[in-house]
C-alpha cells in the first residue's frame, strides 16, 4: 500500500533538512527521503565557512542572497540549539585574507576600496597588525584584509541538529530510500515512486544535491541542470588549541580552525563527474597552499582526509522555488555556499510552498531561468 505525507522532501542533506524543518514547524506532515544516510553528502564534507565577503569580489544578487543568509545565521543557530539541546560549534572570530605577493596585494587593495565604498565591514591590516592577530601566519605576507562579519560553523553539528529538529517537529526521515520518479495526476504532482514503493504527496521538494537532475517522470525542461564538482579536504591535528582564531582565506586554499584543535584545509575544485575519491594530487595541492600560508604546519599530524560533491548549476547560482510541474519545487545548486544558505533556503521555500509568495530576493534564482522560451514567447513575457 502507498505511504502518504502532505509533503515529501527528496534528499536529507542540509538543504532538504532545513526546508523540512520549516515545513514541520508550520504543522505539515513531512517525510524526508534519503537514499543513503542523512547529511552524509556534500553537507558532511563541507568546511562550514559562512564567508560571503571572502567568496565574492563584486556585488550581484547571489552576493546579496549570501549576505542575507549570513545575517540570519547566528540567530538560527541559537534557536536550533534551544529547540534540540544539540551542541553546535559556532565561531564568530571573522575571516582574514592575506596577500602573499605584489600582485595579490594589488588585488586586495582594489577589493578593499570597492568593499569599503559598498559599505561592507572590512579592515585593512598591515603585516604587523595581521601577525599580531595571527602569529602563525607566514612572515612573507604583504598585508591582509579582515572581514569581522564572516563566521564559520561545524556543519556536521548543524545537520545532526536539523535532523533532530525535523523529528521533534513530527517529521519522518526515511534513510535508505531512493526516489526515482515523480508521479502525476494530470499535470500535478501526486507523489513519488521510490525504491521502497510509492509515497503519495501533493507537494514534493527536490533537494537531491548534485543528483537533482536524475528525477524521472517530469518534462525534460523541468530537469535541473546541476552537476557535481568535487572538493577534497584534509584536517591536521595539533593538540588542544587550533593555531588560528580566524578563518584564513586565499584564492588557493583556506584554513578553518575547529575548537577541538583540528585545522581544516580546503578545498580543491574539480570536474570529475561523480568520482568522489581523495587523490594524491589533491592532497599535495592542499599541503602546498597551506604551507605557503603557514610553514609551521609541516610538523603537524595529519588527522584525516575526505571529499564531497558540490551541487553546481549551469550558471553557478542556486535553483529555488516552483518548477514547471505544479507541486514540484527545487532547492539545490548551492555550490560552495550551501551551508551558509541552508537556513535562508528553508525560509524562502516555506514562504513559497505555504503562502504561494516569491520573496523578491529569491526571484533571480527561480528554476524558470533555465526553461527555453516557448514558440513566439519573449523573455519579457516569461518574466511576467
Ligand atoms: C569540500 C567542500 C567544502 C565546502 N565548504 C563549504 C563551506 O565552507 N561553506 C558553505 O556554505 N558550503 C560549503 N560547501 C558546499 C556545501 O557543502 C553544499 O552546497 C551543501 O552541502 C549542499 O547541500 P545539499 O543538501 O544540497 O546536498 P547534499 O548534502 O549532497 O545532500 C543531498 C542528499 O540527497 C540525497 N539524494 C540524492 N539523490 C537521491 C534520491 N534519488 N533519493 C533520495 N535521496 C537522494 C543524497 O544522498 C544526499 O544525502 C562545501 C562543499 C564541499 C564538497
Amino acid at each position: 500500500m502507498a505511504q502518504r505525507s502532505d509533503i515529501v522532501v527528496i534528499g536529507g542533506g542540509i538543504i532538504g533538512l532545513a526546508v523540512a524543518r520549516r515545513l514541520c514547524l508550520a504543522g505539515n506532515a513531512v517525510t524526508v527521503l534519503e537514499r543513503h544516510r542523512t547529511g552524509r553528502g556534500a553537507s558532511w564534507a563541507a568546511a562550514g565557512m559562512l564567508a560571503p565577503h571572502c567568496e565574492f569580489d563584486e556585488p550581484d544578487p547571489y552576493f546579496e542572497l549570501c549576505r542575507t543568509g549570513l545575517a540570519r545565521y547566528a540567530g538560527f543557530i541559537e534557536t536550533l540549539r534551544e529547540e534540540t539541546g544539540c551542541p553546535i560549534e559556532y565561531n564568530a572570530a571573522g575571516a582574514m585574507l592575506p596577500a602573499l605577493s605584489d600582485r595579490g596585494q594589488a588585488q586586495l587593495e582594489t577589493r578593499y576600496e570597492r568593499h569599503r565604498c559598498d559599505g561592507v565591514p572590512v579592515e585593512r591590516l598591515n603585516v604587523r597588525e595581521a601577525r599580531r592577530l595571527e602569529p602563525n601566519l607566514t612572515n612573507g605576507i604583504r598585508m591582509a584584509l579582515r572581514y569581522p562579519d564572516d563566521h564559520q560553523v561545524e556543519n556536521r553539528d548543524v545537520v545532526t541538529a536539523l535532523a533532530q529538529s525535523v523529528q521533534r517537529g513530527g517529521g519522518v526521515i526515511r534513510e535508505g530510500v531512493a526516489a526515482r520518479k515523480i508521479l502525476l495526476e494530470g499535470h500535478r504532482v501526486s507523489g513519488v515512486d521510490t525504491s521502497e514503493g510509492i509515497w503519495k504527496a501533493h507537494t514534493v521538494v527536490n533537494a537531491m544535491g548534485c543528483r537533482a537532475r536524475y528525477l524521472d517522470g517530469i518534462a525534460p525542461t523541468d530537469r535541473i541542470p546541476v552537476r557535481p564538482v568535487r572538493g577534497q579536504i584534509l584536517a591536521l591535528k595539533a593538540g588542544t588549541a587550533p593555531p588560528f582564531h580566524h578563518t584564513i582565506y586565499t584564492s588557493g586554499a583556506y584554513l578553518v580552525p575547529r575548537s577541538d584543535g583540528r585545522l581544516i584545509i580546503g578545498a580543491t575544485v574539480e570536474e570529475t563527474g561523480f568520482r568522489d575519491e581523495v587523490t594524491l594530487g589533491g592532497v599535495m595541492q592542499l599541503f602546498r597552499d597551506a604551507l605557503e600560508l603557514a610553514p609551521g604546519l609541516k610538523s603537524w599530524a595529519l588527522d584525516s582526509t575526505w571529499s564531497g560533491l558540490r551541487p553546481v548549476t549551469r550558471d553557478g547560482w542556486p535553483v529555488l522555488g516552483a518548477t514547471g510541474t505544479p507541486g514540484l519545487f527545487a532547492a539545490t545548486g548551492h555550490g560552495r555556499n550551501g551551508i551558509l544558505l541552508a537556513p535562508l533556503t528553508g525560509d524562502l521555500l516555506a514562504e513559497t510552498i505555504l503562502h504561494d509568495r516569491v520573496p523578491s530576493i529569491m526571484r533571480p534564482f527561480l528554476p524558470d531561468r533555465f526553461y527555453p522560451a516557448r514558440d513566439g514567447e519573449t523573455s519579457d513575457e516569461r518574466d511576467r
